[in-house]
């Protein structure tokens, strides 16, 4: 019996492992003209000032209704995307969105407010991005005031003169730069004042067992030192519950980004629920 069980197991490991690479072939191959298939859409989930609940900003999420394969989760298809290269198109077809439904909302009075997208560290790498960028902008007629980006601390294993010097020019435009999942990188900090950063949005890890755990709610005093000591605003990342919100207006974060708040919204429940009416959703 013992020796069936290993048997068992060594094949039903060697089974997942190929249906790992088969599904990862299947994504990268179904992210070929999922644009033209009208497969993508941008979720916007609200950004609010901690103390009063007022918007702010809203961050753009990418979702994926593939066809062939169903909803996949970003989490699953942006690291493919960034291994086959694919991740360049698609944050231009999310910049161009985002541009156009910011153009939508001026174009119906609805009042503007600033739009925060996720960059990889691949298209930093494009020695024509932050024209590119610009040059995407200028078409839609969108102030930079009106976008800001977030980027990760992946940077640090990217070409780092290059991003360096796309997010310099991006810093020039006016547009306010964000980093995302902080405290999850583990990489140095010596960079972090090259990168002309704005805010600093604390991961969600953190703000989950801060709730709990005494030496978390250490390392978040210490992350939110390091943001005003390099004159940071900070955000904290899944707010869950009252709790959370309690303890991160505590702790004083400026911003909150969470379930608590609200959830990833399409664009006609945001703009319904937040651009309209309730502009003042106290909490
Ligand atoms: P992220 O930029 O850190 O985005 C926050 C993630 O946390 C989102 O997951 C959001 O749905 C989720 N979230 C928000 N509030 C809560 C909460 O209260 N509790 C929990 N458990 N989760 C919460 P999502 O949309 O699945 O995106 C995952 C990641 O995929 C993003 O993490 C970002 O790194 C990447 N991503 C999403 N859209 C884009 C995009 O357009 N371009 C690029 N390059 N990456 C993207
Ligand atoms: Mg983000
Ligand atoms: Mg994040
Ligand atoms: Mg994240």
């Amino acid at each position: 019996y013992a020796r069936e069980s290993v048997v068992d197991h060594v094949s039903y490991f060697s089974k997942t492992k190929a249906d790992e690479i088969r599904r990862r072939f299947l994504i990268a191959n179904q992210l070929k003209g999922a644009a033209k298939r009208q497969e993508w859409e941008l979720v916007y989930q609200p950004i609010v000032d901690v103390l009063t609940g007022n918007l702010v900003k809203v961050e753009a999420l990418l979702r994926w209704q593939s066809h062939e394969l169903g909803r996949v989760s970003p989490g699953e298809f942006i690291p493919i995307a960034e291994k086959t290269g694919q991740i360049i198109d698609i944050g231009k077809w999310v910049l161009e969105d985002v541009c156009s439904q910011l153009a939508y909302w001026r174009k119906t009075g609805r009042n503007a407010v600033p739009v925060s997208v996720n960059l990889s560290v691949r298209q930093l790498e494009q020695e024509s991005f932050s024209t590119g960028f610009k040059g995407i902008l200028k078409h839609w007629r969108i102030p930079s005031e009106w976008i800001q980006v977030e980027i990760t601390e992946t940077l640090s294993k990217g070409n780092l003169p290059r991003i360096l010097v796309n997010l310099n020019a991006l810093s020039r435009m006016g547009i306010r730069i964000a980093i995302d999942d902080f405290g999850t990188g583990y990489s140095s900090f010596s960079y972090l004042t090259e990168l002309g950063l704005n805010d600093m949005k604390v991961d969600q890890s953190f703000i989950r067992a801060t709730a709990q755990e005494a030496d978390t709610e250490k390392l978040v005093r210490a992350m939110l030192q390091i943001a005003e000591g390099l004159g940071l605003q900070t955000v904290a990342e899944g707010v869950e519950t009252e709790c959370h919100h309690e303890k991160i207006k505590a702790l004083g974060f400026t911003y909150g980004q969470g379930y608590y708040y609200a959830r990833p919204q399409r664009a006609e429940v945001f703009e319904r629920e937040w651009l309209t009416t309730k502009q003042n959703k106290s909490i």
